[in-house]
């Protein structure tokens, strides 16, 4: 059983032993929470993505997978990096983003992280709407969560609307 709270605020200046970045397939840096987190976390982070993308992940990281780093000089002891499906009138991608909250679950899993933070993934510069994007992570990450160790997931929300609609979303799913 995982247990989901919610905090309005700063990703980069939280506490846990993995944050997720909503970062995109280059692995090189962005906007929103991947720029803040290279920007808090320093180069380790960067020297590491680099490292990947000469090696496993030498066109990128694919939508919806998940890999881990170091935090750098976060107060965590690593990064997840997932990358967010663009929202599409058109398309339905919504497995995509699914994804990305199970994968990132299964990698914190894997190290042994108990406390996981993430960001309203593919909500910001990749347009999804919030309270689709809410309903996804939240029923996503009880459901993965119950077959896992970790025992803490926290959404760290930018902004008071954010949190309203996460809020929302949680107790519709009675959590
Ligand atoms: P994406 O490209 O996946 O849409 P963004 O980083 O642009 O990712 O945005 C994802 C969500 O994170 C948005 O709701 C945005 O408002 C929010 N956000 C941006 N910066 C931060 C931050 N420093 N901490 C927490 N959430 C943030």
């Amino acid at each position: 059983m995982i247990t989901i709270t919610l905090v309005q605020g700063d990703i980069t200046a939280q506490h846990a032993d993995a944050i997720v970045n909503a970062a995109n397939s280059s692995l090189l840096g962005g906007g929103g929470v991947d720029g803040a987190i290279h920007r808090k976390g320093g180069p380790a982070i960067l020297d590491a993505c680099r490292d990947l993308r000469a090696s496993r992940y030498g066109r990128g990281l694919p939508v919806g997978q998940a890999v881990a780093t170091t935090a750098g000089n976060l107060d965590a002891t690593w990064v997840i990096h997932t990358v967010g499906p663009v929202w599409s009138r058109t398309e339905d991608r919504s497995a995509e983003l699914a994804s990305c909250y199970r994968e990132s679950l299964r990698v914190a899993d894997e190290l042994g992280a108990r406390s996981v933070v993430f960001p309203a993934i593919s909500t910001g510069i990749f347009g999804w709407p919030m309270d689709d994007g809410a309903r996804i992570a939240l029923r996503t990450v009880r459901d993965a969560g119950s077959a896992s160790r970790v025992a803490e997931a926290r959404f760290v929300l930018f902004g008071a609307d954010a949190y309203g609609v996460f809020e929302e979303a949680l107790a519709e799913l009675g959590h």
